[in-house]
């Protein structure tokens, strides 16, 4: 499955956020970034 490389962010907390670089939607875990990937950006891996 392909999946696009999320871009990693650390806040000021220290907290590793996921960014989506298609359209720069954070995520606090990587499991929310696939799934938002695979339902919003699937379509490119068709
Ligand atoms: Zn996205």
């Amino acid at each position: 499955m392909a999946v696009l490389k999320a871009i990693k962010v650390k806040d000021r907390d220290g907290e590793t956020f996921f960014k989506c670089p298609r359209c720069g939607m954070l995520f606090r875990k990587s499991k929310d970034y696939v799934k938002h990937v695979n339902k919003s950006h699937g379509h490119l891996f068709k």
